[in-house]
């Protein structure tokens, strides 16, 4: 039997973002419903006809997403909070985006949302998908949720690629993977208890995907490569017991993705279904395992492209892994690692790449011609795509030889970095002294985290100066001009500790990329991070280093307009990694280790300047925890160090600040401890100041700026508020700790919703200063 091509799934956003332009055209009511069905239906048909043309055997449906597919599966089953109920019929797009985006003032215009009578529902919460950049909708599951078939949307979707001619395999989540997902709607419900209720709905979806034709269906339940317990394991073969034997003349695809199925091996292999597919490219040693103990009859589908990743694979060693298997067993699928809904769609509209960058390179498109490449020579023997074959090893021969990789002085002065680089020269209790001496700040300081509102103007002007309309001279000028109203404005409202505003970037990663050696940008690389929303990763493809100084003229302009102290304002490694596509020539580490260096240079340059503050925000370290504890520790370690690496450069007077926007912070404390920064501030207003026990409990010693300001929303915190949570920090930490902050930059933010709620911060912060 030969082998198949397939794929997992493909990015719903469109080449030219065009999902993106017509929901958010659909939300603001220029463009009617009908225009949007229009626009996702061209989408379908073109990604399936693109993927069939491309020689794919097996092509995906049901991957397309108004929103999120996971929220899909939530409305499919009839997992719809209450609350939203009521704006329209369970399977309406009304109640599908309200789920989504929440009904607030920003939708009330909405053409795409109607007869919802003033209603004013939040969104559902958001969280990232496994270790993705991609953020799903929670699911919210109780004692009584009922579960009923609401959306067949699979079955439509699989019916419509048929009327087109294309025969396609249904892609679902999982049962078990969706309850692990969920949050209970009451505290201390197990959403997983209810997978008896929920698997009729399941039972009845596989039947209709099997009288509308489907012959194979994909099932994604990616949770079996996390660490499961006991009842997790047997609720998979309940759940898949269950579908054997109610569901007949079907076959399940059950998918795992984003890591090895290590102790769950034995559990997935033995569930009943027809085909497992799995990641060989995050855990390529379990491919002989799996092979081993999978049973004859099962269909394996081998995931050796990297979904996650721009980097074109290298055919030949994936050939040499793979022959053998294909020797021996029958039933044999390759496949993208995952979906690859986490890789930019096509690399061929990339026209101003550096040629031999471009070269290394392999987007959503690209590397289904790789898994077709593959398949031919599987099945028709290497010599039949020779000269294919020949064309890749040259491109990877290339990159590897390239001097573009590889920088000698970034090598030589990584190996010469001794233990010494990453402490600071004195213990933060005698830091602390002399930093006090120097800043003469009042207690509870009063700061923000960096970003002003980035507005209309401020977007129209880059914009402006990235089409060479306005030149260096005058987008300068206007920057200038928009800091220095900024420090004023800080100035009058009585700021402790000013920022210069960020006006500069466009994003906390791109603005230094842009600047660092070893970067590449696309110009259409985008991925979706949720809903409408696209992010283009830098792509980190050589040794990392800093030319020239990347931010010390913009805090030296700002700080000569003030006397009070302005913060330098950096992205720290971790961060930077984290939203990067990442070379995979080394590890992960290594590469951190390398962009920690060159923060460092900047950090000792902004100190040069006369910067007695510097923030390095970690805005993504906790993000980046592997999906299993066994990998946490080795990955503080480095991530920990490689900020160290960065902030340990400075005298012991310079304060170093960091900032994380995200409230837990449990499972990192002590490496938050490990960080050593002499203030952290963090995002506590939502959660009520709730997570300040994780520090509490483990006597945390330095300064910290718990978020008394939630930025999220355009709502004005009020005094007593903010002086309520500021009183309810000073519970767990000693006033002597404390500073004053929101809990996030403001870039989002309108000035009109800012100046007051910062007024009223001050204000707080000066009542609270009277009662110490
Ligand atoms: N300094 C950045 C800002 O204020 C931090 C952003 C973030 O943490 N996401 O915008
Ligand atoms: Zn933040």
């Amino acid at each position: 039997m030969p082998v198949y091509v397939s794929n997992l799934g493909f990015p719903r956003i469109g080449p030219r973002r065009e999902l993106k332009t017509a929901l958010e055209s659909c939300w603001s009511g220029k463009t009617g419903r009908d225009a949007l069905l229009e626009t996702a239906r061209t989408l379908r048909a073109a990604t399936w006809r693109r993927q069939q043309a491309l020689g794919l055997d097996c092509v995906p449906s049901g991957d397309f997403s108004f929103y999120d597919q996971v929220l899909d599966t939530s409305v499919m089953v009839g997992a719809i909070p209450a609350a939203y109920r009521s704006l329209g019929a369970p399977d309406s797009l009304d109640v599908y985006f309200a789920m989504a985006r929440g009904t607030q003032a920003e939708s009330a215009e909405s053409g795409c949302s109607h007869g919802r009578g003033g209603a004013d529902v939040p969104a559902q919460e958001m969280t990232k998908w496994f270790d993705t950049n991609y953020h799903y909708l929670v699911p919210e599951i109780g004692p009584r949720q009922r579960f009923e078939l609401t959306t067949t949307k699979p079955v439509d979707e699989f019916r419509e690629a048929k009327a087109l001619g294309i025969h396609t395999r249904p892609v679902i989540i999982g049962p078990v993977t969706w309850l692990l997902l969920a949050k209970p709607a009451q505290e201390g419900f197990e959403p997983l208890s209810r997978l008896s209720d929920l698997l009729p709905v399941y039972v009845e979806l596989l039947s209709r995907l099997r009288d509308a034709g489907a012959d194979w269906v994909q099932i994604d339940e990616p949770a079996l490569v996390l660490d499961l317990d006991d009842a997790a394991r047997a609720a998979f073969r309940t759940a898949y017991t269950e579908f054997a034997e109610r569901v007949s003349g079907l076959k399940l695809m059950l998918a795992t993705y984003f890591g090895g199925l290590g102790d769950n091996l034995d559990t997935a292999v033995a569930l009943p279904v027809a085909g497992l597919h799995v990641d060989l490219v995050r855990a390529p040693e379990q491919l002989y395992a799996v092979a081993e103990k999978a049973p004859t009859n099962l269909t394996l589908s081998l995931g050796v492209v990297d979904g996650r990743n721009v980097w074109k694979t290298d055919l030949a060693a994936v050939l040499d892994r793979i022959e053998p298997v294909a020797a021996r067993r029958t039933k044999l699928l390759i496949a993208p690692s995952c979906s690859l809904l986490h890789a930019p769609i096509d690399l061929a509209l990339e026209t101003k790449l550096d040629p031999r960058v471009k070269d290394w390179l392999a987007f959503g498109v690209q590397k289904l011609e790789e898994l077709a490449l593959l398949g031919k020579a599987l099945n028709n023997g290497r010599e039949s795509v020779a000269e294919a074959l020949a064309t890749n090893a040259a491109s990877i021969a290339a990159r590897r030889a390239s001097p573009l990789v590889r920088d000698p002085a970034v090598r030589a002065r990584l190996a010469s970095v001794d233990a010494g680089w990453s402490v600071r020269s004195t213990p933060f209790a005698e830091r602390t002294v002399m930093q006090r001496a120097i800043l003469d700040l009042p207690p509870l300081p009063t700061t923000t985290i960096g970003s002003f509102p980035q507005t209309a103007e401020v977007r129209k002007a880059r914009a402006a100066h990235g089409k060479g309309v306005l030149d260096d001279a005058g987008y300068n000028a206007f920057l200038r001009e928009e800091t220095a109203r900024a420090i004023r404005w800080q100035e009058e409202i009585g700021l402790d500790v000013l920022v210069h505003g960020e006006f500069e970037r466009n994003d906390m990663v791109q603005y230094f990329g842009e600047q660092l050696s070893g970067f590449a940008f696309t110009r259409g690389g985008w991925v979706q991070s949720y809903g409408s929303r696209c992010v283009r990763p830098p792509i980190i493809y050589g040794d990392v280093s800093r030319p020239m100084p990347m931010t010390v003229d913009w805090w030296r302009y700002a700080q000569s307009l003030t006397p009070r102290p302005v913060k330098g304002m950096l992205t720290g490694p971790v961060t930077i990694l984290q939203w990067s596509f990442v070379r995979d020539d080394q590890s992960r580490a290594d590469t951190c280790r390398q962009i920690a260096l060159a923060i460092r240079d900047e950090v000792t340059d902004l100190e040069a300047a006369g910067a007695k503050i510097i923030q390095i925000d970690e805005a993504a370290l906790r993000e980046g925890l592997p999906l299993r504890r066994a990998a946490w520790q080795h990955y503080l370690d480095w991530a920990v160090e490689a900020f160290r690496l960065a902030a340990s450069g400075v005298r012991p007077e310079t304060q170093v600040h960091t900032h994380m926007c995200y409230s837990e912070f449990n499972d990192i404390i002590a490496a938050i401890g490990a960080m050593d920064a002499d203030v952290i501030s963090i995002e506590t207003a939502r959660s009520k100041m709730e997570l300040l026990d994780a520090f509490a409990t483990c006597s945390y010693p330095n300064e910290i700026g718990p978020g008394v300001y939630d930025i999220h929303s355009p709502r004005v915190p009020s005094t007593a508020e903010m002086e309520a949570l500021l009183t309810k920090a000073g519970e767990s930490l000693s006033a002597t700790q404390l500073w004053v902050n929101p809990d996030c930059g403001l870039k989002t933010r309108k000035w009109e919703d800012v100046k007051p709620a910062l007024e009223n911060m001050v204000t707080a912060a000066a009542a609270l200063r009277a009662r110490i």
